[in-house]
């Protein structure tokens, strides 16, 4: 029989930690259920720097859509060992992510189907279009921050770390956005530049998803 999950307890919100799902630059993804809710969410755990206001959890309180994920709570966390300050950000948890979909068709010998190119293209671009209305540009669009929902394929997209709210002239670092999903000004050091990055490697996503490569 397997030992008791640890019950953690942050600011009066109490879960217990399932497995790792997802480990980046910035931060390690968790599958963690909700003792309030008795709901499986994410919890996505970064170190914090007390100096600076967290980008990303300003862009995902600002930020309300069915194709982006959602923040359903935070919170500061410290290290018995460390004495070191993380950032908690839960949000709700989608099983799949566009770059594990692409690899199910593949080791079967198969490609996306079109439809689901379609609704993937489709919820996408309806995601950014939102974003880009709220002046926010997410300058990470990736298929591993691209999460779908297996049963339904409703999308959300995720990881706002690298989300910015734009102010016109202000200049922006240009050393951004996974390099094969990079738009040609970023590469060419453009320090001006807006919503049209995300286009970009939106573009090159569904490229790769029709020519079937
Ligand atoms: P990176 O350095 O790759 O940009 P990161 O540290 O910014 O990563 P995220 O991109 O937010 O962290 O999360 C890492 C991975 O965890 C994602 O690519 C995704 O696969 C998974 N993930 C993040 N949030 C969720 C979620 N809510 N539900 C399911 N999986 C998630």
């Amino acid at each position: 029989m397997s030992a008791a999950r640890r019950v953690c307890n942050h600011s009066g919100f109490r879960y217990t930690i399932e497995k790792v799902i997802g480990e980046g630059a910035f931060g390690t993804v968790y599958l963690i259920f909700s003792l309030e809710t008795g709901e499986r969410v994410a919890l996505k755990k970064i170190c914090e720097d007390t100096r600076y206001k967290s980008r990303e959890l300003e862009a995902l309180q600002a930020i309300h859509h069915p194709n982006c994920l959602t923040l359903l709570h935070h919170f500061i966390s410290e290290s018995q060992s460390t004495k070191m300050l993380y950032l908690n950000l839960v949000t709700e948890y989608v099983p799949d992510t566009l770059s594990c979909v692409e690899r199910q068709y593949l080791s079967i010998g198969q490609t996306i189907p079109t439809l689901l190119v379609k609704l993937i293209s489709y919820q996408l671009l309806r995601s950014l279009a939102y974003l880009h209305s709220k002046k926010i540009v997410h300058r990470d669009i990736k298929p591993a921050n691209i999460l779908l929902h297996p049963s339904t394929c409703i999308l959300k997209l995720c990881d706002f770390g690298s989300a910015k709210f734009f102010k016109a002239n202000e200049p922006s670092i240009s050393y951004i956005t996974s390099r094969p999903y990079r738009a040609p000004e970023l590469i060419l050091g453009a320090t001006r530049y807006d919503g049209s990055i995300d286009i970009w490697s939106a573009g090159i996503i569904f490229l790769s998803l029709l020519s079937k490569r």
